[in-house]
């Protein structure tokens, strides 16, 4: 009897991958497996075998942060005004007093975002398929990288899938399919996930 107690949070989602600083494994133009990773605040891909790079092509977020000169108590908001963008300088209303004040405009790039996700088997930045990746009678089956392979094979073979008990929301296998966790296309699945581990 296999018994498996699931991970809290969300470990194997795709933003929380990447800023843990793991990678994604997807598949190059040139066939070999190219990974996908943070490297300082650029999301870069790389490939191991041609040694071809591409960086994304971020957007900037502008923000403006600080205590407020009337009420002191602090404030970090996102603008949302595209005209303000190239401004220093804004006045800004502090969200918990309504004091209009001059704010400094910061710029930074986020270098992965809560809602990116894995469409039709492609990352959602380069649009390159990801390397493990098989459908199941006509539905995608896929990981993200090896580790997160080596999790669903855990989690699917086990007899007994248990939540840890110290888990107040979402569990490691809230993103897993539902075909995938179903007692009947167990072995089918089981079986695809090991090809996928024994391929190069
Ligand atoms: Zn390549
Ligand atoms: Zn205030």
């Amino acid at each position: 009897m296999k018994r498996f107690v699931d991970y809290s949070g969300e470990p194997y989602a795709l933003w929380a991958i990447l800023r843990s600083g793991a990678s994604i494994t997807v598949r190059c133009e040139c066939g070999a497996a190219g990974s996908i990773r943070c490297d300082h605040d650029e999301l870069v891909f790389i490939c191991s075998k041609c040694m071809q790079k591409k960086v994304y092509e971020q957007q900037a977020i502008y923000r403006v942060s600080g205590n407020c000169n009337y009420c002191d108590r602090w404030f970090n908001e996102q603008l949302h005004d595209k005209r303000q963008y190239t401004q220093k300088i804004v006045n800004y209303p502090c969200p918990h007093c309504g004091t209009v004040q001059a704010m400094h405009v910061k710029k930074r790039f986020d270098c992965v975002y809560y809602n990116s996700a894995i469409r039709e088997g492609r990352d959602p930045y380069f649009g390159l398929e990801l390397y493990f990746l098989s459908s199941y009678r006509g539905k995608p089956v896929w990981a993200l990288n090896r580790e997160h392979l080596s999790y669903l094979l855990t989690y699917i073979s086990a007899d007994q899938r248990q939540r840890p008990t110290y888990a107040y929301t979402r569990t490691a296998s809230y993103r897993i399919p539902r075909y995938m966790k179903e007692a009947k296309n167990r072995e089918g699945i089981i079986k695809l996930l090991t090809r996928m581990q024994n391929q190069a």
